[in-house]
């Protein structure tokens, strides 16, 4: 690294983390001909990640033009569906366009890798294998990093080192999380032939699907379930609130071995072979949780800023936003010499503009209601909607009007119309918060 900087061990730009993120602002920067690092703690880019996991057309086509064609993408996903599931039961719902579709799966070793690849053509410099200890303030700005030997200096440093970033810490920009700010993501990736993936989920020729899944075996349990279609492996896993898993003392993994059981679940993965298990932190407190974004000499983008679509599964998509817009600030800074905390607060403003953090702001309670009425939402009314359709479908010598009455009347009893009352508030309100 010493040799890209000048001789004070200094740069325009120090961007620390190699993910979504940090490849963006890289890139950028690098475009507009500025001098910039990135430095990453893996021994390359996407060894310490793992997602889902999708990236979507946008932001991605604007800083890669060329990625459809050239990136390592694994399946363009046309299908999505999803799953409601009860104990040995399931309701499924699915849509499938053949013909449009604005999310890829990949595998993050090799997309991270690829997309830092692209900034380092256009001139980025990468430093792997660089874990920054902390940051060099002086008369209360930021203007450098302290790795493990050594201190670098630079105008602005962007930070997009993830979820847990220790940094933004240090200098006040974020607090500790309390445990229903934060997830924790397990997944495993199931080796299959292609053909066979195909068939299972009904997919023509390097087409994917994306099913979300709720309700059984995370009854009750603020949690979500996710299977997703790699060209020769498919990924499942899930997504628990750490709040829920200390409160119920159950570990992640027994709820994913339980996953891959359901009915609904086993035959898409049926004779796979295991070839990889991880587990990720996911910022779970949404717009609430979201920090100031900006200090003197210093931008926070990505997970680092929180920054996190928990409904739809989507944190690439700003992640990258904000790596770019935080670049575009810092451009805009070079230029006239002002790496104040006013000027850097540009990057805050832009990115409120943006569709992605005001989609985090349309779900600013809706994760809020669903954690403090799991009970509910993910346990109750996923039983009674299996139960309905157990009813439905099935006939006998019980006149369906008889049934009906049944289900309506057992409905009623076990559930007060106080508490149902409650339950359609809340969905009025998540509804309405959504439109706003
Ligand atoms: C289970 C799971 C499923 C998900 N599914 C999806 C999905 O399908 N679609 C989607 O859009 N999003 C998904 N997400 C969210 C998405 O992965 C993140 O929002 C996204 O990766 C954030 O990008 P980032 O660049 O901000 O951070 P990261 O990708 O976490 O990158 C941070 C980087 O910083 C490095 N780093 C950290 N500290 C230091 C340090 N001190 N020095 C040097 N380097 C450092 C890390 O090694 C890492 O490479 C999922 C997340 C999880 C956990």
């Amino acid at each position: 690294m010493e040799r890209f900087m000048s001789q004070e061990n200094k740069v325009d730009v120090i961007v620390v983390g190699a993910g979504p993120s940090g490849a963006a602002a890289g890139i950028t920067l690098a475009r507009a001909g500025k001098k910039v690092v990135i430095v990453e703690r893996g021994s390359f880019a996407g060894s310490k990640n793992m997602f889902g996991g999708a990236i979507y057309e946008f932001p991605t086509i604007d800083l890669y033009p060329n990625f459809k064609e050239e990136a390592p993408i694994e399946r363009v996903n046309t299908q999505h569906r999803y799953l409601i599931n009860d104990d040995n039961s399931s309701v499924s719902v699915a849509y499938k366009r053949e013909d449009q579709s604005t999310s890829y799966t990949v595998i993050r070793s090799k997309w991270d890798s690829w997309c830092i690849d692209m900034a380092i053509q256009v001139g980025a410099y990468f430093s792997p294998k660089t874990i920054v200890r902390e940051l060099i303030i002086k008369e209360g700005k930021v203007v450098g990093i302290k790795t493990d030997n050594e201190e670098f200096y630079c105008d602005i440093v962007i930070l997009a080192d993830g979820v847990n970033s220790i940094l933004a810490k240090q200098i006040g920009l974020r607090k500790n999380l309390n445990d229903t700010e934060i997830a924790i993501g397990v997944k495993e990736v199931i080796q299959l032939p292609k053909n066979v993936i195909e068939e299972r989920f009904n997919l023509s020729e390097n087409t994917g699907c994306i099913t979300e899944i709720a309700g059984s075996p995370m009854k009750g349990i603020t949690a979500l379930g996710f299977m997703y279609t790699n060209k020769t492996s498919v990924t499942i896993g899930l997504g628990v609130n750490l709040d829920e898993l200390k409160k119920r003392k159950i570990t992640p993994n027994e709820l994913l071995n339980k996953l891959k059981k359901h009915p609904a679940v086993a035959p898409f993965i049926k004779g796979g072979e295991l070839i990889e298990y991880s587990a990720h932190l996911i910022p779970e407190g949404g717009y609430n949780a979201i920090p100031k974004l900006y200090a003197d000499g210093v931008m926070v983008v990505g997970d680092a800023a929180m920054l996190v679509n928990n409904i739809h599964w989507e944190g690439t998509n700003i992640a990258m936003l904000s790596g770019q817009y935080a670049a575009q600030t810092a451009i805009e800074a070079l230029e006239i010499r002002d790496f104040s905390s006013n000027m850097l607060s540009l990057y805050e403003r832009k990115l409120k503009q943006s569709s992605f953090y005001k989609d985090i702001k349309s779900y600013k309670n809706a994760v809020k209601i669903v954690h403090s009425n799991s009970s509910s939402f993910l346990k109750y009314y996923p039983e009674k909607i299996n139960e309905f359709f157990e009813m439905f479908t099935q006939s006998g010598f019980i006149p369906r009007a008889c049934l009906y009455r049944r289900y309506i009347k057992n409905f009623l009893k076990d559930r007060k119309i106080s508490k149902l009352l409650y339950d359609i508030l809340n969905i009025i309100k998540i509804f309405f918060d959504a439109i706003k």
